[in-house]
């Protein structure tokens, strides 16, 4: 006679990071932290009877009772009696678009261009950024272009002025629904406004420059989105640099605007499709957060799109010059109380190497958490 198994959704994956562990539900797109030893409970539970869980439950056993009551409560699985008849879910990314993410500095009679790079590449995602000059018109004979096209996303970044209204906005957002968000940079304040009832178009004013700092880490726990595209797709390739290209005003390709390396020009381009054979294109694309110091430790590595630019330092290893927002060997942001950097975590890295002092973390980890 068959026994019933505790079989994980194919969906539910447990990722372990140096001091604690998640738990992504890429159905729900949620996700739940959870201590590392939670990860081999769950491996338990996969290979063995529910009379066996049972026994190896506190009191008698090894396993807190918590962590059954939590996995049960949460439904991170289902008992059967087939288990082999639920495959895994396939973790190989792949993607129909040449360039998934294209940011366009829009500039002089380049319409038809951009039209036709975004057709020939099957652009996903386009992010067009105009400058001073008349953006009303600019904007809708540009954003009307795109009417009917398979882009997935837009997103419109223009400076601040006084004609671009809300209604104005709206407008657009009517003749174009792929357009998720307008941003206004050097605006007199920051503020969001919402241009549909679902809120699900954005209107984002920012003091802030239209300015790309290679070593400013954007990263913060509001940023972070459970989604299985990018779950997958950062299994084995950065999540920002992977198929992303940048066009300038002059008609510079880069990868992305924090990028210095310019590998063409738009104008010396026949056919778009020439990119992709150009020396430098996609040299970041498989820069997956597991090959990269510090981000391979992080329980996050999955949900995170950081624009820092990783640096090489051969034999498939990298690191980033100047530090994230997060800490994941004390598990603390930088606006936490009891953050530490890295620095005074004495965990280095850098073009020389990694080292870190594990006993040093461990009592760090001690004195932080048990005083919270
Ligand atoms: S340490 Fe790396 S993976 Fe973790 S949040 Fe920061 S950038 Fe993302």
């Amino acid at each position: 006679m068959s026994v019933a198994r505790f079989k994980r959704f194919a969906h539910v994956f447990p990722v372990k990071g140096y001091n604690r562990a998640i738990l992504y539900d890429l159905g729900r797109k949620a996700h739940f932290i959870i201590p590392n030893s939670f990860i081999g409970f769950l491996e338990f539970c996969e290979s063995k009877s529910k009379e066996e869980i049972e026994e190896s439950l506190q009191p008698k056993g090894i396993y807190p009772l918590e962590y059954f009551q939590f996995m049960m409560e949460k439904e991170f699985g289902f008992w059967t009696e087939t288990p082999d008849f639920f495959p895994p879910l396939n973790l190989d990314w792949q993607s129909p678009s040449h360039i998934t993410n294209l940011i366009w500095d829009v500039e002089g009679e380049q319409l038809s261009t951009l039209v036709d790079w975004v057709k020939e590449l099957n652009v996903k995602a386009l992010h067009l950024r105009f400058s001073e000059g008349n953006l009303r018109s600019e904007l809708r004979k540009t954003i009307q272009a795109f009417e009917g096209s398979p882009l997935r996303s837009l997103e419109v970044a223009f400076p601040f002025s006084e004609v671009i209204d809300l209604p104005f906005l709206k407008d657009l957002l009517y003749d174009n629904p792929r357009i998720s968000m307008f941003i206004a940079h050097d605006a007199p304040a920051d503020g969001v406004d919402y241009l549909d009832e679902r809120k699900a178009h954005f209107y984002i004013q920012t003091r802030s420059p239209l300015f790309y700092d290679p070593n400013r880490c954007l990263v913060n726990r509001y940023s972070f989105q459970v989604d299985s595209e990018l779950f997958i797709e950062a299994q084995s390739h950065h999540s920002y640099f992977n198929r992303k290209l940048y066009i300038n005003t002059k008609g510079e390709l880069r990868n992305a605007p924090e990028c210095t390396t310019v590998f063409g020009n738009l104008n010396d381009i026949k056919n778009p499709k020439e990119i992709l054979t150009l020396a430098g294109m996609g040299s970041l694309d498989q820069v997956a957060k597991s090959k990269t110091d510090i981000c391979k430790d992080c329980e996050f590595r999955y949900m995170c799109v950081d624009n820092r630019l990783p640096k090489d330092r051969g034999n498939q290893q990298w690191y980033h010059s100047s530090p994230c927002n997060y800490n994941p060997y004390i598990s603390k942001w930088n606006d936490e109380p009891g953050f530490l950097s890295l620095e005074e975590c004495e965990v280095k890295s850098n073009g020389q190497g990694f080292s870190m002092d594990e006993d040093k973390i461990s009592a760090l980890n001690q004195r932080i958490w048990q005083k919270a």
